[in-house]
């Protein structure tokens, strides 16, 4: 069963005014579009369709918010880098995310979602400046890992812990094969149970399916 039976859409937000109320304890979820955000909000609340997934990519420009349980939420933050929109669009996507960053009190961590065969692209470090900006915790899904084979899973989680030192926890991710939900769901409860997660060097925890499912 869910651990959060009971998650809910609340709203989407286009402006600050819009935003639920802040109070309470929130994680927010950032990513490139079509990084697998929307499919790793689903696996992980175990609600297939809450966060829409798309297969156009940049579709999305609001943030919504879910509510897992009363006072603890999952805002789901717009995608970004993608190259088609247009500068009106990227223009309103700062703004939103700004006002976001710059205001949220209940935020208590991010989790960004990178695809592992495409990690730490420049808008993902930006992501992770503005969430160091705010002294939260960041946690990083690396998703997609059914795409790669163990040892290719495992060497892409090891780059990105290496380039971000202590400054991000780090893991791989798979919405299609299930690959480290019960990590990223410990993340999120220990994050929005006001507990700090555990610092220092993170131990190894096998990735990726037995056999990988694309080409590797
Ligand atoms: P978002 O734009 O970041 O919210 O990405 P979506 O969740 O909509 O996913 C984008 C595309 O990647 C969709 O075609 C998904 O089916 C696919 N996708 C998402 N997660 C996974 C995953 O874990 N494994 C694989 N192989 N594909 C995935």
């Amino acid at each position: 069963m869910s651990e959060y039976p009971n998650v809910r859409f609340i709203t989407s937000a286009n402006r600050r005014e819009q935003f639920v109320q802040d109070a309470g304890d929130e994680v927010a979820v950032a990513g490139r579009s079509n990084a697998g955000k929307s499919s790793a909000i689903n696996a992980i609340t175990q609600r297939r369709g809450l966060a829409k997934t798309s297969k156009r990519p940049g579709a999305t420009r609001l943030i919504n918010f879910f509510e897992l349980q009363p006072g603890r939420r999952l805002v789901d933050l717009p995608g970004y880098g993608y190259a088609a929109v247009a500068g009106e669009m990227r223009r309103h996507w700062g703004q939103l995310i700004d006002a976001y960053f710059g205001s949220r009190r209940s935020l208590r961590g991010v989790i960004v979602v990178m695809d592992i065969r495409h990690p730490l692209m420049e808008h993902d470090v930006a992501m992770l400046e503005l969430a160091s900006a705010r002294a939260v915790p960041v946690h990083i899904l690396l998703t997609k890992a059914d795409k790669l084979g163990r040892g290719a899973a495992s060497a892409a989680v090891a780059h990105v812990r290496r380039e971000l030192g202590p400054g991000a926890t780090v893991q791989a991710f798979s919405a299609m094969a299930g690959t480290g939900l019960a990590e990223a769901r410990g993340v999120l409860g220990r994050w929005l149970s006001g507990r700090l997660a555990p610092t220092g060097p993170q131990k190894e925890t096998p990735v990726g399916p037995a056999e990988p499912t694309g080409e590797d």
